[in-house]
C-alpha cells in the first residue's frame, strides 16, 4: 500500500465521471474544414509558413515556432488551404490571434515522417527537439510547450517524473480512458520523458477512482522496475502540480518556486502519450481525446479528434443536444473557459466539450460575506480568500498580492464552498488579469524608457562629436591663417637683417 501524503484543503465536489467513462473512445468522420489557430499554446503565437491555395499532407509543419515557448502547427489531414488569418477561437481564452483554415481532401495522406531506429538510444536533447518540432504542449490543460520542460534535465537534477493520471476535474475522462486503452503507449513515453530527463526513477499517480485505469496501467508498468504505479486519494484539484507533487513525494514546492526546486517534473497522461507518438512513430500533435459530456448531450462519449475540428461536430457524433444547454464549456466546470457557441474549434489544451443544464449550473445570487472561513479551510494553497477578495474587489492588487495572489492556482475550491455563493474565483482571475496587464505595461514602459534614454544618449554624441569636429575645424582654420601671416610677414622683412645676424 502507498503512502502519500494528506495535502491541505481540497473538496469532493460530484464527479459525473460515468456518464462518458463506460464508453470506449470512439472516432470522428473527417470534417470537411479544420481551422487551426496559430496560438493554442502558451507563448508566441506561430508563424505561418503556407499560403492559401496551396496543397499540403496529414503531419506537414504550417506554422514554426518563433521562439522556444512556442509550438508549431501541423495539418492534421490532407487537402488545401483556403484562408491564414483571423478565425473564430474560445473567447476569455488569451488565445485570440490569426489562424490557418485547411479544406480537406478526402484523401488523409500522411507526408513523410521521420521514424528514429531506438529513441532510447538518441541523444536526451536531441529527443527534447523533436518533441518541440512536434509541437507537443501539456494536454491537461496548461497548453505550456512539453520540450521546455524536458529541457530541464540539463539545468536540474530531476529525480523523479510524475505522470499525472489524477483528472480529478469533473465530467471529464479522457485520460482515464486513454490510460485504460493505451497504457503500453504511455509507459513507453513514461520511460522516455525518464531517459531525456535523466531522472532515477517514474511514478504513475491515478485517483483512485478509476480502478481500470489503475489496473491497466499497471499491468503494462510491471516489466520495468523504475517504473511505479500508485493510487491517489480523490480529491480536486489533485492533478495541480504542486498537490500533486506533495501528496506523492511529500515533497513541498515553496511559494513562488517550481517543481524542479524539489527534483520532480510532471507531465499529463495524455501528453505522455503525444510524447510516446512524437519519438516512437515521428508523428506531430495533430488529434487529441475530448470528452463530449454533460447533462444536455444524449449519448456522452469521449472522442479522437483532429485539432481545428469544429465542436459542432462533436456534438453531432454523441448523439446531439437533448435540451438547449444553460453553459458550454471548453474543459471541465472547475476551470474550464465559457464557449458563445459550437462554432469554435477543438484546440490542443481542449480536455472537454461540455453542455451543462440549468440544474447542473445552478445560478445563486451572491449575498454578503459571514466569515464562516470555509473558503480558508478549502483553500489547497493555504490562502485566505476572502481577505484575498475584499481587496481584488477594489483593485487593491498590491493589498491582493499581499495575501498571496500570486500563488492563487484559481481551483475555485472556494467559490465552490461559499456558503454565501461570492464568486470568489472570478475576482482572483480578474486580479490576475490585471496583474498580467500592469507586468506587460511595466515592461512596454521599461522598454519605451530605455529607447528613449538610448536615443538621447546617441544624439548627445552625436553633438559632442559634432562640436569636437567643429573647434578642430576652427582650430586648424587658424592655425593655417597664423602660419599664412607669418609666412606673409617673413617674406615682407628686408634681406639685409639676415646678413647681420650672419656676420655676428
Ligand atoms: S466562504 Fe464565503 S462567506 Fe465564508 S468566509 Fe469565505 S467568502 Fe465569507
Ligand atoms: S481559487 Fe485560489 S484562493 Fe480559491 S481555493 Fe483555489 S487557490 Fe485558494
Amino acid at each position: 500500500m502507498f503512502n502519500f501524503t494528506q495535502i491541505r484543503g481540497g473538496i469532493h465536489p460530484d464527479a459525473y465521471k460515468d456518464l462518458s467513462a463506460m464508453q470506449p473512445i470512439g472516432s470522428l468522420a473527417l470534417p470537411s474544414r479544420l481551422y487551426l489557430p496559430l496560438r493554442q499554446h502558451a507563448g508566441a503565437e506561430a508563424l505561418p509558413l503556407v499560403r492559401a491555395g496551396e496543397r499540403v499532407l496529414k503531419g506537414q509543419l504550417i506554422a514554426m515556432a518563433p521562439s522556444e515557448v512556442s509550438a508549431p502547427v501541423h495539418a492534421p489531414t490532407s487537402g488545401r488551404i483556403v484562408a491564414v488569418g483571423p478565425i473564430a477561437i474560445p473567447h476569455q481564452s488569451g488565445l485570440q490571434g490569426n489562424g490557418i483554415v485547411l479544406e480537406a481532401d478526402g484523401e488523409d495522406r500522411w507526408t513523410d515522417l521521420d521514424v528514429l531506429d531506438d529513441p532510447f538510444a538518441e541523444d536526451p536533447l536531441k529527443l527534447a527537439d523533436l518533441v518541440a518540432q512536434a509541437g507537443v504542449v501539456g494536454l491537461g490543460g496548461a497548453i505550456f510547450p512539453a520540450a521546455v520542460k524536458l529541457k530541464q534535465g540539463a539545468r536540474h537534477e530531476i529525480k523523479t517524473v510524475l505522470i499525472n493520471g489524477s483528472e480529478c476535474e469533473p465530467y471529464l475522462t479522457c485520460d482515464d480512458r486513454i490510460m485504460r486503452e493505451r497504457a503500453a503507449d504511455i509507459v513507453e513515453g513514461a520511460r522516455l520523458i525518464q531517459h531525456i530527463l535523466r531522472a532515477y526513477n517514474v511514478i504513475i499517480a491515478i485517483e483512485d477512482n478509476k480502478p481500470e485505469a489503475l489496473a491497466a496501467m499497471t499491468a503494462a508498468a510491471a516489466p520495468f522496475g523504475a517504473v511505479e504505479v500508485v493510487a491517489i486519494p480523490a480529491l480536486y484539484p489533485m492533478g495541480s502540480a504542486k498537490q500533486l507533487i506533495q501528496t506523492v513525494t511529500g515533497r513541498e514546492v515553496p511559494a513562488g518556486g517550481r517543481s524542479t526546486d524539489v527534483g520532480v517534473l510532471v507531465h499529463n497522461a495524455g501528453t505522455t502519450y503525444a510524447i510516446q507518438q512524437a519519438l516512437r512513430h515521428g508523428r506531430p500533435l495533430i488529434s487529441r481525446i475530448v470528452t463530449v459530456s454533460g447533462g444536455c448531450i444524449k449519448a456522452p462519449q469521449n472522442l479522437d479528434v483532429l485539432i481545428g475540428t469544429p465542436s459542432q461536430m462533436l456534438v453531432d457524433a454523441c448523439g446531439g443536444f437533448t435540451r438547449t444547454p444553460e453553459t458550454l464549456l471548453l474543459g471541465g466546470p472547475m476551470m474550464g473557459i465559457v464557449l458563445p457557441s459550437t462554432d469554435v474549434p477543438v484546440i490542443k489544451g481542449a480536455t472537454g466539450l461540455l453542455a451543462l443544464s440549468a440544474t447542473e449550473v445552478p445560478h445563486k445570487e451572491p449575498s454578503p460575506c459571514i466569515r464562516c472561513a470555509n473558503c480558508v479551510d478549502a483553500c489547497p494553497m493555504g490562502l485566505v480568500p476572502l481577505e484575498m477578495a475584499a481587496r481584488a474587489r477594489i483593485d487593491d492588487l498590491d493589498g491582493a498580492s499581499e495575501y498571496g495572489l500570486r500563488d492563487c492556482i484559481l481551483c475555485g475550491c472556494c467559490s465552490y464552498v461559499c456558503p454565501a455563493h461570492i464568486p470568489l474565483v472570478h475576482y482572483f482571475q480578474y486580479a490576475k488579469g490585471q496583474q498580467d496587464e500592469r507586468r506587460a505595461s511595466t515592461r512596454k514602459n521599461d522598454l519605451v524608457k530605455a529607447q528613449t534614454e538610448a536615443r538621447t544618449r546617441r544624439q548627445e554624441e552625436e553633438a559632442a562629436a559634432r562640436e569636437a569636429a567643429k573647434a578642430a575645424k576652427a582650430a586648424a582654420a587658424a592655425a593655417a591663417k597664423a602660419k599664412k601671416a607669418a609666412e606673409k610677414a617673413a617674406a615682407a622683412a628686408p634681406e639685409s637683417g639676415s646678413d647681420e645676424v650672419k656676420e655676428s
